[in-house]
């Protein structure tokens, strides 16, 4: 893979976001891939409580994360960075919470794309789909090589079987997503250190939390140290995490009704003084892709 690199600028570096902008940004962004140039980069496909799912490319694989979305919308998400489903290679798996797997019959069982995860989400996956997909099982924990990449799983805290979120080592960069955790524990922090790129949850404003007429077993649940975290929360990680070379934040996982993407923003971009570009990764399109040269 080329180690050149191809940042195609941010949707927002201030404290608003700009559905303008964002529009104009990815009309240019699909001409460019329309264009011809092929989507080695990644690009967050869908992100929140109603379906997770995130393309990664490189000249040797083309992967995803995550298959929470109906295997009919990762085909047509995918269409609109010009990458067909029948070219992904294989697809990593987090936990098995059915907003990370909806896909997964039609993507693992029907098409027979190869899916990694440790043996507690296999089987969780398994009894959920009563269908076996060609499991490739990881140890969390423990490196493994795939297509030029080295992927690192670690365990997070969330209310899953054996939860994980990942570091991607591709040829140039080094790259974190890590959502659906309820802690930042020192693993955490210490694993997603020196990335080039981050996509980091930012679930909720915990004031919003508990003026939220949702019941109070899921303000409990969302709150705990095993359900998502918080904006505050993540930018107290992301002071941890910045550092010179770090190029862009995606955050991730925003809650519909307990967040606001200009609240997650301002926060975000506080604790990193405005130094780095953050983008929100949107539920319901594709969000600001990364390219990779
Ligand atoms: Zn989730
Ligand atoms: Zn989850």
């Amino acid at each position: 893979m080329s180690k050149q690199f191809v940042f195609l600028g941010p949707l927002s570096t201030g404290s608003t976001i700009d559905s303008e902008l964002h529009c104009k940004f990815f009309r240019n962004m699909l001409a460019l891939v329309k264009n011809g140039s092929a989507m080695y980069g990644f690009c967050p496909l869908a992100s929140g409580s109603k379906g997770n799912c995130i393309y990664l490319g490189t000249k040797e694989a083309k992967i995803l994360i995550d298959a929470g979305l109906s295997g009919r919308a990762i085909k047509e998400r995918l269409a609109l960075i010009n990458v067909d489903l029948s070219e992904i290679d294989a697809i990593l798996i987090t936990h098995e919470h059915v907003d990370h797997i909806r896909g997964l019959q039609v993507l693992g069982c029907r098409m027979g794309i190869p899916v990694f995860a440790n043996g507690d989400t296999a089987k969780a996956i398994y009894d959920f789909l009563h269908e076996c997909p060609k499991f490739k099982i990881f140890s969390t924990g423990e490196t493994f090589e795939f297509g030029g990449m080295e992927i690192h799983p670690f365990s997070v805290q969330h209310d899953a079987i054996d939860p994980v979120a990942f570091t991607i080592r591709t040829s140039a960069h080094k790259l974190g997503f890590c959502a659906d955790l309820g802690f930042a524990t020192t693993l955490v922090s210490s694993q997603l250190q020196e990335c080039d790129y981050l996509y980091l949850e930012s679930n909720h404003e915990v004031s919003m939390v508990h003026a939220s007429n949702r019941p109070m077993v899921y303000k409990q649940r969302v709150l705990s140290r095993q359900g998502h975290l918080s904006n505050e929360q993540c930018a107290s990680l992301l002071q941890e995490l910045q550092h010179p070379l770090l190029k862009h934040v995606h955050l991730a996982h925003l809650s519909s009704e307990c967040n606001a993407h200009e609240t997650a923003l301002k926060s975000a971009l506080m604790a990193l003084n405005h130094a780095i570009p953050v983008t929100i990764a949107l539920q319901d399109a594709p969000s600001t892709p990364i390219f990779f040269g």
